[in-house]
C-alpha cells in the first residue's frame, strides 16, 4: 500500500473521475471495485447480437453542466440523444413527461383548450411546474388538473416504485418529473443531452487508462480493512495516504449504526425477434403492471440492427442485506438522513472522503456524482 498516495474505493461515476483527475496530478492511484467491471452503475456491454446492454438499468446522459459535459467528452466519442418516454396510461399512450399533447389526448378538446390557456396565464414565464404548483393552486380548474396528473402519472408508478404512500415520498423526487407547459417531450429539460457513442463502460475504461492508476477488481474493501485509534489499515498495514470512498457508508463501517433503506431493482431482459418492440426508449406503465417501466435498449445507440431487439422490464424490489440485492436508490428521509449523519461523522473522524450516490446517499444522477467528484478533488490537499 505504501507505494500508493491515494485508494479509491469503488470505479463507478464518482471514484473514476477522482482517480484520473488525481493521476493526472501525479499521485499514484490504487482503485479497487468488488464488481468483477468497471463503471459502477452505468456499466453495460454489447451482447452477441452487437445489442447495447444496461446491465443496472437505462442509463440516459443529461447535464446542465458545461464542466462535466467537457470531461467526460475527453473519454468518449458523444452523439446527440433525446430521451423521449412514453407513459401507458390505461392502454393510451402518452408523452411523459405529461405536455399539451398529453392533455389533448385525454382531454376533451374544450376541456384541454382551456387548461391549457389558464395554464400559460398563470404561470407566464414558465415552460416546465411542479405536480405540486398545481395541486395548491387556487384556480379549481388547475387543481382538478393537477389530481387527475397526480393521480394517473405519479400515484400508481410511485407506489410500484417506492412501495409507500405517495404522501410519504420526499417531494424532490417527484419533482425530477415535471409538467410541461408546451408540446416539448423530451424527459430531460437539460441543455446538454448526449450518449458516449461506445458505451459508458468503454468511456470509464478510457478515463482509467492512465500510468498512475492501478486498477484492482473483484475486492471488496471490507475484507481488507481495519479501524483502529482513528488510523486505518490496509491488510494490516497503516495507509496514510488519501483515502476515498464511494460505495455505501454503512457497509464500509459493518452497519454499526443500522443499514441505510434503499430500494433496490430486479431487471429482466428479453430478447425479441422483431426489429423494434415499443415506439419509445422507453415506456413507463402508469395504472397497470406490477414492473415499472420497459426500455428498448437499441434506441439508446440509435442501432439499426434488423429483426432483434432486447427490452428490460425493471421490477422494483426492497432491498435487504440477505437478500443479496443491489443498493440502487437511496430512500432520503429525515429519519434515514439522520443515521446516514452518524456514520459521515464517523468516516470525518477517519479523514475519509466520500463521493458519489452511495456514500454521500443522494439520489444523484451520473452528472451530478461526477460534478460533486469534481468538486471534491479540487478539495483534496
Ligand atoms: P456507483 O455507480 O454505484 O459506483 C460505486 C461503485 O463502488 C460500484 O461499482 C460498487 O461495486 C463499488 N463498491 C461499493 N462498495 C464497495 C466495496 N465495499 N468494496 C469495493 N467496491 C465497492 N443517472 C443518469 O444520469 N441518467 C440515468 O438515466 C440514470 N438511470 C439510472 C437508472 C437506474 C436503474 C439507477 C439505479 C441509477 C440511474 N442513474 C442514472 C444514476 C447513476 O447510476 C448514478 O448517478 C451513478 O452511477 C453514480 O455513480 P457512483 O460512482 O456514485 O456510484
Ligand atoms: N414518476 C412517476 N411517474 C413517471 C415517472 C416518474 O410517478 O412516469 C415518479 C416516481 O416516483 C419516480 C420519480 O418520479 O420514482 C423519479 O422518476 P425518474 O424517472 O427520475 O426515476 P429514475 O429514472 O431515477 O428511476
Amino acid at each position: 500500500m505504501k507505494k500508493y498516495d491515494v485508494v479509491i474505493v469503488g470505479a463507478g461515476c464518482a471514484g473514476s473521475t477522482i482517480a484520473r483527475i488525481l493521476a493526472e496530478k501525479k499521485k499514484k492511484v490504487l482503485i479497487i471495485d468488488k464488481r468483477n467491471h468497471i463503471a459502477g452503475n452505468a456499466y453495460d456491454y454489447f451482447d452477441q447480437d452487437g445489442i447495447i446492454i444496461h446491465q443496472y438499468g437505462p442509463h440516459i446522459f443529461h447535464t446542465n453542466y458545461l464542466e462535466v459535459f467537457n470531461f467526460v467528452k475527453k473519454y468518449s466519442p458523444f452523439f446527440k440523444y433525446e430521451h423521449r418516454v412514453l407513459g401507458n396510461l390505461d392502454n393510451q399512450l402518452v408523452p411523459v413527461p405529461f405536455n399539451f399533447k398529453s392533455l389533448e389526448l385525454t382531454h376533451n378538446k374544450k376541456d384541454a383548450n382551456t387548461i391549457k390557456k389558464l395554464l400559460l396565464k398563470y404561470f407566464k414565464n414558465k415552460t416546465r411546474v411542479s405536480i405540486f404548483d398545481l395541486l395548491n393552486h387556487h384556480d379549481p380548474m388547475i387543481k382538478k388538473f393537477g389530481k387527475f396528473v397526480f393521480d394517473k402519472v405519479f400515484a400508481y408508478y410511485t407506489a410500484k416504485q417506492w412501495n409507500i404512500k405517495i404522501k410519504d415520498i420526499d417531494k424532490s423526487v417527484i419533482n425530477r418529473v415535471p409538467v410541461v407547459l408546451s408540446y416539448q417531450d423530451t424527459y430531460f429539460g437539460d441543455k446538454y443531452q448526449f450518449m458516449p457513442s461506445r458505451g459508458y463502460t468503454n468511456m470509464f475504461k478510457n478515463m482509467l487508462n492512465h500510468k498512475n492508476i492501478t486498477l484492482q477488481l473483484n475486492t471488496n474493501i471490507t475484507n481488507h480493512i481495519e479501524f483502529k485509534n482513528k488510523k486505518i489499515f490496509i491488510d494490516h498495514e497503516e495507509f496514510k495516504g488519501k483515502f476515498i470512498y464511494t460505495g455505501a457508508i454503512d457497509e464500509l463501517f459493518s452497519y454499526q449504526f443500522g443499514v441505510l433503506p434503499y430500494r433496490s431493482l430486479d431487471i429482466k431482459l428479453i430478447k425479441i425477434k422483431k426489429t423494434h418492440y415499443q415506439k419509445a426508449a422507453t415506456v413507463n406503465y402508469l395504472t397497470s403492471e406490477k414492473f415499472t417501466r420497459i426500455s428498448e435498449y437499441k434506441y439508446f445507440l440509435k442501432q439499426n440492427i434488423k429483426n432483434k431487439t432486447v427490452i428490460a422490464k425493471e421490477y422494483s424490489k426492497a432491498y435487504n442485506l440477505k437478500g443479496k440485492t443491489d443498493p440502487y436508490y437511496p430512500i432520503n428521509n429525515e429519519k434515514n438522513n439522520k443515521m446516514y449523519l452518524k456514520y459521515k461523522k464517523l468516516a470525518d473522524s477517519y479523514h475519509i472522503y466520500l463521493s458519489g450516490r452511495l456514500a454521500e446517499y443522494k439520489y444523484y444522477n451520473m452528472d451530478m456524482a461526477i460534478l460533486n467528484a469534481l468538486e471534491l478533488t479540487k478539495k483534496i490537499k
